[in-house]
């Protein structure tokens, strides 16, 4: 077996104890004689793995009791529409902080649905710094303030919750949940697709007051309405049941890491490694503000673009793969989720070092 370093930036790699669990686990399930891919979701045993993935993603990060927790399908980007949906009445406004890809996708679909005021944007920055508070553009009668705490593809991290005075806030966390400690009360809703630090692609996990849920809106399909999922703990119809026992064992793996605090400085660590590695050369380069560099995706671009290719290719060769920038910010992005061990990064840095010195 040859397992790579792996830095994509999603679906992302897993831990490799996860999956060798999970592949032992395949043919005879805790003694059930099947795989829990074929198992009913209703089945006692089914609901010990939802139960206790929740209880175990609670623990992680000490989500209070008056949080809910819901398993969904649709991803992030279903969460894009739902949000407003079910949270804003058809006359209230939105107001939406844009930071990146991410947060710019959210607004745009919201606006198809609701009124939205862009808070701030740091788009002519080409989105390389969070716009200064002072500058954001608040509406107090808004139902929420939403923002992207980590912009996946352009490396844009807030290292702590923006100060929005007595606002909402929610908070699309599909590429940081769980890459550190959070305090979950601060918080409206968090919500975050799997595939990057959770597990497989196909569920989505919400954190959601149950103050806000009982005051989903009514009108909606039980589908689309996050009161009705809540009700049936995420069972309104076939939960996606092989993701949700994969997020269970991630969980698991996670608690035997030591915990959030014990990720925190393992992934703090990772990222302060391969920042110096990028300041401390002029071959390489990343264009964020440092008070906003993310722990998660780091993007970097070479000085001469013409060597991306030689780069990409000789990191393939050396087992480090998907370094490959989004097509939209170019050059390179190494992307070092929870699952991407530090001898990852190090392999990395000694694979930038070595082709600077061939090359520059
Ligand atoms: C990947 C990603 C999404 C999109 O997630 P889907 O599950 O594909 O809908 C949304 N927001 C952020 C921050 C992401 O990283």
């Amino acid at each position: 077996m040859t397992r790579v370093f792996n830095f994509s930036a999603g679906p992302a790699a897993l831990p490799l104890e996860v999956l060798e669990q999970a592949r032992a686990d395949i043919p005879d399930w805790a003694g059930m004689g099947m795989s829990v891919m074929e198992l009913s979701h209703r089945s006692k045993a089914f609901i010990e793995v939802a139960e206790s993935a929740e209880a175990d993603v609670r623990s992680l990060l000490t989500i209070p009791d008056d949080y809910a927790v819901l398993f969904l399908q649709g991803g992030a980007t279903l969460q894009f529409a739902l949000l407003p949906l079910n949270l804003a009445a058809a006359d209230q406004s939105l107001d939406y902080l844009v930071t990146g890809s991410w947060s710019d996708k959210a607004a745009k679909e919201a606006a198809k649905l609701r009124t939205v005021n862009i808070a701030g944007t740091g788009a002519d920055g080409n989105f390389t710094d969070v716009p200064a508070r002072d500058s954001w553009q608040l509406n107090p009668d808004a139902a929420y303030f939403h923002y992207c705490p980590n912009e996946t593809i352009h490396g844009v991290e807030f290292h702590a919750p923006p100060d929005v005075g007595g606002q909402t806030l929610i908070a699309d966390m599909s590429s940081t949940i769980l890459s550190r400690p959070i305090d979950v009360s601060r918080f409206g809703v968090i919500y975050a697709g799997a595939q990057k630090n959770i597990g497989p692609a196909g569920i989505t996990i919400m954190i959601i007051r149950r103050d806000l849920l009982a005051g989903s809106q009514t009108g909606l399909p039980n589908i689309m309405r996050y009161a009705a999922h809540a009700e049936k703990d995420s069972m309104l119809n076939t939960p996606p049941t092989f993701a949700w026992y994969m997020a269970g064992l991630v969980f698991k793996w996670l608690l035997r890491q030591g915990g959030l605090e014990a990720m925190a400085t393992v992934n703090r660590r990772k990222a302060e490694a391969l920042y110096a590695a990028v300041d401390g050369s002029d071959f390489y380069s990343n264009p964020v503000n440092p008070a906003y560099r993310s722990w998660m995706n780091v993007p970097f671009t070479l000085a001469d673009p013409e060597l991306d290719k030689a780069f990409l290719q000789g990191a393939d060769e050396a087992g480090l793969t998907n370094l490959k920038g989004h097509r939209s910010v170019g050059g390179m992005r190494a992307s070092i989720y929870n699952a991407v061990p530090e001898e990852a990064v190090t392999a990395l840095i000694a694979y930038m070092a070595d082709f600077e010195q061939r090359h520059a």
